[in-house]
């Protein structure tokens, strides 16, 4: 009888439980999540990384059981897709509840789109068109988009886009705009259209309950340092400049992006060093950035600081350029605040958890009045948020992004 009862109250709650996908799919890596479309919780997600088809690392947490699976014969994304939605998503969703929407994290949106959107034909055009902007990313997303839309013909209607240049296409031309011909950005639209907006957005959001201030009021500068890294000037809640440009290589030291360089250099290593255009741009993607400058130690920032206080070390190198360079970029977007920053901002792997790069580089800033507290700076990290200044300075915020519930707001905000 009871066990009757709870059976029902089982039914009862899979019918009524509205899910929300989250889909995020790379060249490399595809990440997915769900949320409830009415408690925002987050009841599974999980990462797959693939170097190659015959290598396929997949991991997911649902209800706080974590799951692991590795795929050795595979021979497509589409195919990653199908166990994913087959043996993982619809496996877990008997128990959790019914898909009643989805959120594509697309990285491109070109100068098409300003906030997220209902996909249907004419976005996938618009996310088509920004392909050559984004080679490693949108036609991941397309792939992922057509792959749902197949496996769940019900959610037609019920799918979003959310890009993460939309945030930044409230940045003025003279920011936007590279100076070169004029026709380049007229015909092409070649541009400045920044990236990891969805984290910078949410960073901005988490920053007012902080300050006390609304959105609209705030000037703060968000920098968003992971394996990718972007910093972004924001005034009166608006972004009005960011470090990424055309394409996610633009701006600061990244894992393994070389950020800001003479463009010269391209003609330098094709002219004098006979390379081809395809090994530059290796170069410049894979083999520059942390990795690069740390003579091939590691892209990755815990593994360069083991070593950063030998100071004849590669790894010392490595992080002092990386801080030099985001110090530079604070201090020119301090210019942009109109006399009046009210906070910086640390998300990201590294800046939500690196100690050592915090400190150095407020150390490069000290005009704009941070003090640090040694203490609170050592005690945030690894999930925590607070602010990590004391309170005679300008504060300086710690808060770990979180993408996945901007994309869920925002599908949520299009389907309710
Ligand atoms: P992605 O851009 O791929 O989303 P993440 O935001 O996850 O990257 O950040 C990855 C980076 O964060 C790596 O360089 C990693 O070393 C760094 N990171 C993660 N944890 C720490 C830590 N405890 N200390 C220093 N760096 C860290």
């Amino acid at each position: 009888m009871l066990f009757n009862y709870l059976q029902w109250l089982g039914v009862i709650f899979f019918m009524s439980n509205k899910l929300i996908l989250i889909l995020n799919c790379g060249s490399s890596s595809i990440k997915f999540s769900v949320f409830g479309f009415v408690d925002m919780k987050k009841y599974l997600f999980g990462v797959v990384e693939f170097f190659s088809f015959q290598h396929v690392h997949i991991q997911w947490q649902c209800n706080g059981a974590k799951k692991c699976k590795i795929l050795d014969s595979l021979n497509s994304l589409e195919e990653i897709l199908d166990f994913v939605i087959d043996a993982i998503l619809m496996k877990e969703l008997k128990i959790l509840g019914e898909l009643f929407a989805v959120g594509h994290r697309i990285v491109h949106g070109g100068p098409h789109f300003i906030e997220s959107v209902i996909i249907d034909a004419n976005v996938l055009r618009g996310i088509k068109s920004a392909i050559s902007f984004a080679p490693l990313h949108n036609p991941f997303h397309l792939i992922g988009i057509k792959k749902i839309f197949a496996k769940f013909p019900n959610l037609l209607h019920k799918s979003v886009a959310v890009f993460d240049t939309a945030f930044h296409q409230s940045i003025p031309e003279e920011s936007y705009l590279y100076p070169l011909p004029y026709f380049l950005y007229k015909k092409y639209g070649i541009r400045r259209y920044g990236a990891h907006g969805i984290s910078h957005s949410y960073v901005l959001q988490e920053s007012t309950k902080f300050l006390s201030k609304s959105r609209d009021s705030l000037n703060i500068i968000t920098c968003h340092l992971g394996n990718g890294s972007s910093i972004s000037a924001i005034r009166n809640g608006r972004c009005v400049d960011t470090s990424m440009g055309l394409t996610p290589l633009e701006g600061l030291v990244m894992g393994t992006r070389c950020g800001d360089i003479d463009p010269s250099i391209v003609f330098y290593l094709y002219e004098h060093l006979n390379m081809s255009l395809q090994d530059i741009k290796k170069i410049f993607t894979e083999q520059s950035g942390l990795l690069g400058l740390s003579g091939g130690i590691s892209h990755d920032c815990r593994d360069i600081e083991k070593n950063y206080f030998n100071v004849s070390s590669s790894s010392h190198r490595a992080i002092n350029v990386f801080c030099y360079r985001l110090s530079k970029y604070i201090g020119a977007y301090s210019v942009l605040m109109e006399g009046k920053l009210d906070a910086l901002v640390f998300t990201g792997g590294i800046g939500e958890n690196s100690v050592l790069i915090r400190k150095l580089t407020l150390q490069k800033v000290k005009f704009l009045n941070f003090i640090l507290d040694d203490h609170l700076n050592s005690s945030i990290r690894y999930g925590k948020s607070g602010i990590i200044t004391t309170s005679s300075s300008c504060p300086v915020i710690v808060i770990p992004t979180n993408e996945d519930l901007v994309i869920a707001k925002d599908v949520v905000n299009l389907l309710k």
